[in-house]
C-alpha cells in the first residue's frame, strides 16, 4: 500500500478527498489478485489509472482505489510492413505514442498528448484528429469482474465505437494489458483524417505526412485548446474535454443551424459539436459561476476547469449548469465524459 493521498493529487483536474486506502500495483497479476480480494470482501473499491478522465467526490472515506502503475512493453510480432505490440496499462500513452514515433510505428501518431494511461485507453475508445485506439487494438488481456478470471480478448469483445466501449456498459472488468498492432511506412503517418492537421500544414487530406510532424502539430493545436497538460498552462486542469459531442439521427441534425460543424459518421449518424452547442447557449469561454473556483476553459468551451482549489461540487455544478443551458436552448442533453465517482 501507497501513503493515503488526496486523490487530487492523483487527478488532472486536481479535486477529490482522501480515499479509505490506495494500493498501488505493479503488475498485472498483483491487480488482479488485489481486486478479487476486493470483491470476495464486498468492500467497495475503484480502478484508477492516469487520473486524467476521472472526477472524485470530496468525502471519499470508504473508498479503496486501486491505482495501476504497472510497466513495460514487449514486441510480439514483427514483419517489414508491421509491429505488434503488448503494452501494460500502467503504461503512460504519450510517453508510448512517442516511443512508437521514435521506431516509425504509424497508426497512433494523432493521438500525441493524450494524457493517461495505455489501459484506459479502451475504456472510452480514446480518439482525437481522426484516429481512435480501435483502428489499432487487436486485443487486449481482460479480468472479468464475475468470474475472477483474466483472458486475452480480441478487439470485437469490447464494441468500440465514438468515445464508448462495452467496458463502459455493463462489461465489469480490468484490463491488465493491450495489443497494438501499428504499421512501418518508412517514417510516415497513415493516411491522415483529420482537416484539422491538413489544413495547418497545407497537406492534402488524407495524405500520408512525416510521423514526426504531425506530432509535433498534434501538440501545437492541442496547446492552443489547453488540452496538453502543462503546469505552465492553467487552462489545461481539466479532463480534457467534459462532454462527448452528441450523436443524432440526420433527420435531427437537419433541425440545427448549418454553420455547426458537423461530422458524418460510418452508421449514418450525424454527430454534432457540442462546443458550438455551449457557445450558442450563450456560454462563454473562461464563464464561471459567481463564487465559483470552476470556470470554462479561456482556450476551449468544451473543458471546465479547476482554476485553484475548486471542490468537486464546484466542477458538477458548472456541468449542470452548461447541461441546463444547453438542454433549455437547444433540446439536447449534454453526456459527460469524465468517469464521476463516489457522487
Ligand atoms: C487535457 C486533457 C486532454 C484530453 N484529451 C483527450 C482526447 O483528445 N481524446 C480522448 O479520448 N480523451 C482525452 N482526454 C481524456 C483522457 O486523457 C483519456 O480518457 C484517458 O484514456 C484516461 O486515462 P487515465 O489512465 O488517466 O484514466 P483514469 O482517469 O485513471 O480512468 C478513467 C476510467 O477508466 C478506468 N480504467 C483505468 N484504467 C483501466 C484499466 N486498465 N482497465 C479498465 N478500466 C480502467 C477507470 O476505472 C475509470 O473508469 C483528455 C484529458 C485531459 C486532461
Amino acid at each position: 500500500m501507497s501513503g493515503v493521498v488526496p486523490l487530487a493529487q492523483l487527478t488532472t483536474m486536481r479535486v477529490g478527498g482522501v480515499p479509505k486506502e490506495i494500493v498501488r500495483c505493479e503488475t498485472s497479476q498483483q491487480l488482479y489478485e488485489e481486486i478479487s480480494n476486493s470483491i470476495k470482501n464486498h468492500e467497495p473499491f475503484h480502478v484508477l489509472a492516469g487520473g486524467s478522465n476521472t472526477v472524485f467526490a470530496d468525502e471519499l472515506s470508504e473508498l479503496k482505489v486501486i491505482h495501476i502503475v504497472s510497466k513495460g512493453v514487449e514486441v510480439l510480432r514483427e514483419s517489414d510492413a508491421e509491429v505488434v505490440l503488448r503494452v501494460q496499462a500502467g503504461e503512460d500513452w504519450d510517453e508510448f505514442v512517442s516511443w512508437c514515433i521514435e521506431r516509425g510505428y504509424a497508426g497512433i501518431e494523432a493521438l500525441s498528448g493524450i494524457p493517461g494511461s495505455v489501459g484506459a485507453t479502451p475504456v472510452q475508445n480514446v480518439g482525437a484528429y481522426g484516429q481512435e485506439v480501435s483502428q489499432v487494438i487487436v486485443a487486449a488481456e481482460f479480468f472479468d469482474y464475475e468470474t475472477l478470471k483474466s483472458e486475452l480478448k480480441p478487439a470485437s469483445f469490447f464494441s468500440f465505437a465514438y468515445r464508448d466501449s462495452a467496458l463502459k456498459h455493463g462489461v465489469r472488468g480490468v484490463i491488465g494489458f493491450v495489443d497494438f498492432r501499428l504499421k512501418k511506412l518508412g517514417g510516415l503517418s497513415v493516411a491522415m483524417a483529420s482537416g484539422q492537421i491538413t489544413n495547418h500544414l497545407k497537406a492534402e487530406y488524407g495524405s500520408q505526412l512525416s510521423l514526426k510532424t504531425v506530432r509535433e502539430t498534434v501538440l501545437t493545436l492541442r496547446s492552443q485548446k489547453g488540452m496538453v497538460v502543462s503546469q505552465d498552462d492553467p487552462n489545461s486542469v481539466s479532463c480534457g474535454s467534459f462532454f462527448t459531442n452528441p450523436v443524432v439521427s440526420h433527420a435531427k441534425s437537419l433541425e440545427f443551424p448549418k454553420e455547426m460543424q458537423m461530422w458524418n459518421m460510418e452508421d449514418g449518424q450525424v454527430k454534432l459539436s457540442a462546443a458550438w452547442l455551449i457557445e450558442n447557449a450563450g456560454i462563454e469561454k473562461g464563464f464561471s459561476l459567481p463564487f465559483s473556483k470552476a470556470a470554462i476553459s479561456a482556450k476551449h468551451t468544451l473543458a471546465i476547469i479547476n482554476r485553484g482549489g475548486a471542490t468537486s461540487t464546484e466542477i458538477l455544478e458548472l456541468a449542470r449548469y452548461v447541461q441546463e443551458r444547453v438542454a433549455a436552448r437547444w433540446g439536447i442533453n449534454l453526456i459527460p465524459e469524465p468517469n464521476l465517482i463516489g457522487f
